[in-house]
């Protein structure tokens, strides 16, 4: 699974590939620049796994480049998490840069544009600007500070950064065309003031550049060859162009813009998700309900699978909505052969076998995976006294119910046969203990063939077997409109948590330990929540889906 299945080439590939065949580049380069303003998500995955393996396969080199030039929002939490989670999906990058550590070099741009008479500062207020900016039928209006001299703005300029202007007083826009049909282009703001402390370089600046004015500096300074970002920059394309253009830089990188991931009944908004956080729909950003890196890491879901899942549903220019479903698909795809399997009794009930002599435990023998031999066998207990599901009970079942009713018999996985002869229930009338007899001719493995029987359920003897916990998890997110109402949507019955009990072996499971509980799915030993005393699994999926790749 670590390698790449998916060989057919996305649209980017055909374009590095031409470049390189063209000698337009010697060395491709490309960068993942997040902004580190919260947790990455799959969304992220997608690019990263993008950026990352084109560098990989054409022998060239990826940048992880933090875009922080909004120091409002920026916290030193979301760079290590960052940097964490792409270490985590298995990939090392080749440089670390910080947009924040170019900002001398963003500045001096700046002041050679106003040289050149491309950049003036404006008064104007950001209402005024808007309103001046026209609309897409109407051109935009020129203000009297487009006229300024050059003397003037590099003044008000150095003003602005010198702390003189409060935030919002004073500009920096570019001077391009405020006629021109992309709005984008009517003389965009390129710098503003902020009074606000940054991450990375303190209290030394007091004016910030906006993200299409450094986004192409940054990727220039790098020597980026191959700027790889989503569709909604597609307008934004002339003026990185043009940035590249007139700035005093050599290389010129080229904007590349492909479809962003939406995924059903998800939020990836990383404003949105933080909003889940903070108004605490969720236990923080690595909740095994969200979206984010480290959340679908809790909640149990391999680099594999995730990656895996970022290459198939491949590169292009139209947006679609992919089905989370898929994303499962791949995790049972990659823990098919991997994970141990086990029992794990969820909802408890216990049952005595009365014919079975007290205080003799038995150890069976199991396959660890039955599809993967190389595993081996485990040891399963057996006694006078197991755990059986709740559910697989009925004392009033209906037709064709083949599991546990009173005077039917089934079949225990690698057990014997039991049949059931007594309900015991407490005053309420709750049933709270079964009482079953086993007949030791029907082993499991000793070739019995007496006779047959429907069912086969799960069990964990009761004397050995380990406490659990178990999370069980729904969609946090009802509905796939992914507009600001979203918070109307979010499940309140997401998670369920279960008290049962696991196999006796389970005793020595780590953290983060994948397993295929018999009949449940796959679950993960939770990171965050298991104690030396408690073992708390995440339900990372059910076993069957009727999604269909
Ligand atoms: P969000 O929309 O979650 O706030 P963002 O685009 O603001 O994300 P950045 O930190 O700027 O977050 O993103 C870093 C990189 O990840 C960008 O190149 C961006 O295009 C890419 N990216 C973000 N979301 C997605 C997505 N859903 N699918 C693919 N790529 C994405
Ligand atoms: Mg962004």
């Amino acid at each position: 699974m670590t390698e790449n299945t998916n060989s057919s080439a996305n649209f980017i590939k055909h374009i590095v590939k031409e470049d390189l065949a063209k000698g337009t580049h010697q060395e491709i380069v490309t960068r993942f620049p997040p902004e580190p303003n919260g947790y990455l998500h799959i969304g992220h995955a997608k690019s990263i796994v993008l950026n990352f393996e084109l560098a990989h396969e054409f022998k060239g080199k990826v940048n992880l480049r933090f875009d922080d030039t909004n120091p409002s929002k920026e916290d030193q939490e979301f760079v290590d998490s960052i940097k964490a989670d792409i270490e985590w999906l298995g990939y090392e990058w080749d440089g670390l840069h910080f947009a924040s550590n170019y900002f001398d070099e963003m500045y001096r741009q700046a002041v050679l544009l106003i040289k050149k008479g491309l950049a003036y500062v404006e008064d104007l207020s950001q209402e005024d600007i808007r309103a001046y900016r026209g609309t897409l039928t109407e051109p935009g209006k020129e203000s009297e500070s487009r006229s300024r001299s050059e003397q003037e703005n590099l003044d008000l300029f150095e003003k602005m950064k010198n702390g003189d202007f409060a935030d919002g007083e004073k500009v920096l826009r570019a001077k391009i065309n405020m006629s021109s049909p992309n709005i984008n282009m009517r003389d965009p703001v390129i710098y503003r003031i902020s009074h606000a402390t940054h991450h990375n370089t303190g209290d030394t600046w007091c004016i910030y550049p906006m993200y299409s004015f450094a986004h192409p500096l940054e990727d220039a300074i790098e020597g980026v060859t191959h700027s790889i970002c989503t569709l909604e920059f597609q307008d934004q394309r002339p003026l990185y162009d043009w940035v590249v253009e007139q700035c005093d830089i050599e290389t010129t990188p080229k904007q590349i813009e492909f479809a962003r991931l939406s995924l059903t009944n998800t939020v990836l908004s990383k404003r949105k998700l933080k909003q889940l956080v903070d108004e605490n729909h969720v236990d923080g950003w690595d909740d095994p309900r969200m979206p984010t890196i480290s959340g679908l890491r809790r909640r149990g879901f391999t680099p594999d699978s995730i990656k895996v899942f970022c290459r198939e549903i491949g590169v292009s220019k139209a947006d679609n909505l992919v089905d989370v479903r898929m994303l499962e698909h791949f995790l049972r795809e990659d823990l098919k052969l991997k994970a141990p399997r086990t029992m794990a009794v969820l909802h408890p009930i216990k049952v005595v076998i009365t014919n079975y002599p007290e205080g003799q435990v038995e150890w069976l023998d199991a396959d660890v995976n039955p599809e993967n031999s190389e595993m081996g066998t485990r040891k399963i207990a057996f006694s006078r006294e197991i755990y059986l599901e709740q559910s697989d009970f009925m004392e009033d079942p209906p037709k064709k119910y083949f599991r546990l009713f009173p005077g039917n018999e089934v079949r225990l996985k690698h057990a014997y046969f039991i049949k059931c002869n007594e309900v015991i229930k407490d005053d309420d009338g709750n049933v709270i203990e079964l009482r079953c007899t086993y007949d030791p001719e029907t082993k499991s493995g000793s070739g019995f063939t007496g006779r047959k029987v429907k069912g086969t359920l799960h069990f964990v003897e009761a004397t050995q077997a380990v406490e659990a916990e178990f999370r069980l998890y729904n969609s946090l997110i009802e509905d796939d409109r992914e507009g600001n109402d979203f918070l109307d949507f979010v499940n309140s019955d997401s998670l369920e948590v279960a008290k049962g009990f696991v196999e006796p072996n389970m005793a020595d499971a780590k953290l983060e330990d994948k397993f295929q509980f018999f009949r449940h799915g796959y679950f993960n030993v939770d990171s965050k929540h298991s104690t030396k005393d408690l073992l708390v699994f995440n339900r990372v999926v059910e076993l069957k889906s009727s999604f269909k790749l």
